[in-house]
């Protein structure tokens, strides 16, 4: 009998073991009743302002809180959503959670902030998304200044004179748009150039190095300079260490988001982070 699958030469062992199949298949099953089980939670990870040190935004990031298995990172659900179409009723939930708590938030007494929801491909490709958006915009009766749609960049790039044209839609209702986890993807800057953008984020990954790497701090300054040339507004994700904020001080980035100032936290605490201005300490 043949061994393990290798057939030809080609090995066809790819890492997943039947168990991880089994856990698998089971998240899927019980992915279709978490949201009539209620069992979707939205945490808000605090984007703090360089130059005033106040939190200005947040990060939407979705969390399933499943009956038996406790919390479930997006990253594992995430993907099985978008196999099987759920993705679509899920970021529906999500943009008008968001935009529900981000309206509570403006009316308390508490400075605004501008709330940011990740887009699925899925969601984005969708006939309806635009007339959707305007929706949780109108039930919500959020000023569409607050809101942020993510985007990441291979998604944008992927089809982008259709990606052009869902940006101006979008645009047309007055939320602003940004391009996640910039500089994994392939973005020609010309592309770059036609898409309505309101704000670039700097992936998690070109901030890992600093400050040991003397090359990523440069590398990331010409990102900066080059999202600054275009009129962008800069985010630095994944910001861990004093020395990295540091070294982030001198360049021109608007807002930093990472663990040294919050993990993502559920919307009480989030408004507790904002207004006791803890932010500030970690500079
Ligand atoms: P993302 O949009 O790039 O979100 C940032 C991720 O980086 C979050 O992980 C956040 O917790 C994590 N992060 C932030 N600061 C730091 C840091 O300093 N260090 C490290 N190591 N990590 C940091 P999370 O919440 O697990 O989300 C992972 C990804 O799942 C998101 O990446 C996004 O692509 C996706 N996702 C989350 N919520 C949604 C959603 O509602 N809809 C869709 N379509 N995707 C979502
Ligand atoms: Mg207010
Ligand atoms: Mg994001
Ligand atoms: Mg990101």
């Amino acid at each position: 009998a043949k061994q393990g699958g290798a057939t030809n030469g080609f090995c066809f062992y790819s890492g997943t073991s039947s168990s991880d199949l089994q856990e698998k298949l089971e998240l899927e099953t019980d992915l279709h009743t978490a949201l009539e089980n209620d069992e979707l939670m939205l945490f808000y990870q605090p984007k703090v302002d360089l130059i005033t040190k106040q939190v200005t935004a947040a990060e939407a990031l979705v969390r399933w809180n499943h009956p038996t298995k406790g919390f479930i990172s997006p990253v594992q659900f995430i993907p099985l959503a978008e196999e099987n179409g759920l993705i679509l009723s899920i970021g529906d939930w999500v943009l008008n959670e968001a935009c529900k708590q981000a309206e509570i938030w403006r009316r308390a007494s508490m400075p605004d902030i501008k709330v940011s929801v990740n887009v699925s491909g899925q969601q984005f490709k969708e006939a309806t998304y635009q007339a959707r958006v305007q929706e949780a915009l109108k039930n919500s009766e959020l000023p569409p200044s607050l809101l942020m749609l993510e985007m990441t960049e291979s998604l944008a790039m992927s089809d982008v004179e259709s990606s052009i044209e869902l940006f101006e839609g979008l645009k047309t209702l007055g939320v602003g748009l940004s391009i996640d986890d910039f500089g994994t993807g392939y973005s020609s800057l010309s592309y770059l150039k036609k898409f309505p953008l309101d704000e670039l984020k700097v992936d998690r990954s070109f901030i890992t190095g600093i400050p040991e790497n003397k090359d990523e701090i440069q590398l990331v300054q010409a990102i900066i300079a080059m999202a600054k040339a275009l009129r962008l507004s800069v985010v630095i994700e994944g910001v861990e260490t004093a020395a990295q904020l540091n070294l982030l001080q001198a360049t021109q980035s608007d807002l930093i988001q990472g663990f040294l100032f919050s993990k993502p936290l559920p919307a009480d605490e989030f408004s507790e982070y904002v207004m006791s201005n803890v932010s500030q300490a970690s500079f």
